[in-house]
């Protein structure tokens, strides 16, 4: 299907329900103590007992257990397909991957859902509250996106689609989320003792989350963009040199022009290895119909972003 096929007026979620009076900007920010308490006992164990037991041997425990958690999990499982099915694949690697997007630490299943859905909705309006644009102060931001959470006056409805709500598995998830880490935890203390368990957990989630709320403070703030969404209260920037830490990811004025696309990085010196993943894994039949722009409707609304004014 080419750009000219159809024209949707708007980038729909069928998730979120827009109900009379539901704005995206009353609303207050209240401290989440779990969310925040999380992050604060993982950093310091993570920092103190990193600094005591850096090593070659360990730093490369957190870049592998990083890697396959951002790439395989947050990215190719939460991000591109539970949240946008932005290609089919076998139920196993959906589960395996989701199951890898947990273990980055940030929220359950549904939580994470819920999160990317509220935000992407919140930004498409003519109005939202600086929450959900990252347009505070880079350290209010940080307090607000990593020990607060946002609570609307007046939300929209979020409806689940029925193959993930009946999901046991995801509901397990939900509930447990923070408890994966345990099995985890196991097999690398047995493999090389505590110091793996600091630098693949609790250095690994401190620098997953760090790095989760940057990259979504540059991505909203700064960068180079080709595409306007018009009529959005925010709009999205791809963040140069940034393709190989953030899997594909950083590309995000890509992601607000074409949020169903498997594809982020979409000229040829965006470097994207969730895409290079994706290539690899539909020669081997485990992924098939990845989107690409090409295969999306086009938007009435978006325009080159130099045209805009
Ligand atoms: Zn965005
Ligand atoms: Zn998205």
């Amino acid at each position: 299907m080419r750009h000219s096929d159809s024209i949707s007026p708007d980038y729909h979620n069928p998730r979120i329900v827009n109900i009379t009076g539901c704005n995206a900007y009353d609303a207050t920010i209240v401290w989440a103590p779990t969310k925040s308490l999380w992050f604060v006992s993982m950093a310091l164990v993570g920092i103190l007992g990193g600094y005591y037991t850096a090593s070659i041997e360990t730093l490369v425990v957190f870049l592998v257990t990083t890697t396959i958690t951002l790439c395989f999990g947050h990215s190719l499982g939460m991000h591109r397909r539970f949240i946008h099915h932005s290609y089919e694949c076998k139920k196993w690697v959906e589960y395996l991957f989701v199951y890898l997007g947990v273990l980055v630490g940030l929220a359950g299943p549904f939580g994470m859902m819920y999160t990317h859905d509220l935000r992407d909705w919140a930004q498409r309006q003519k109005k939202s509250h600086a929450y959900f644009g990252h347009k505070s102060s880079l350290l209010s931001d940080f307090f607000w996106q990593i020990h607060c959470d946002i609570e609307l006056k007046h939300p929209p409805v979020f409806k689940l689609d029925a193959s993930i709500r009946n999901s046991k598995f995801y509901h397990y998830l939900e509930k447990y989320w923070m408890f994966q880490q345990a099995p985890i935890a196991l097999v690398l203390y047995l493999l090389g003792g505590i110091e793996w368990v600091i630098w693949g957990v609790c250095l690994r989630l401190t620098a997953s989350i760090t790095g989760h709320w940057l990259i979504g403070y540059f991505a909203h703030n700064k960068g180079q963009s080709d595409w306007h969404v018009k009529g959005a209260s925010v709009q999205g920037f791809n963040i140069k040199f940034c393709g190989l830490i953030t899997m594909g990811e950083c590309w995000h004025n890509n992601h607000h022009a074409f949020p169903d696309s498997a594809l982020l990085g979409i000229k040829s010196n965006q470097v994207d290895p969730g895409w290079w993943v994706l290539q690899l894994m539909e020669k081997l039949d485990l992924v098939w119909e990845l989107k690409t722009p090409d295969d999306l409707p086009a938007r009435a609304e978006l325009v080159p972003s130099d045209t805009h004014h």
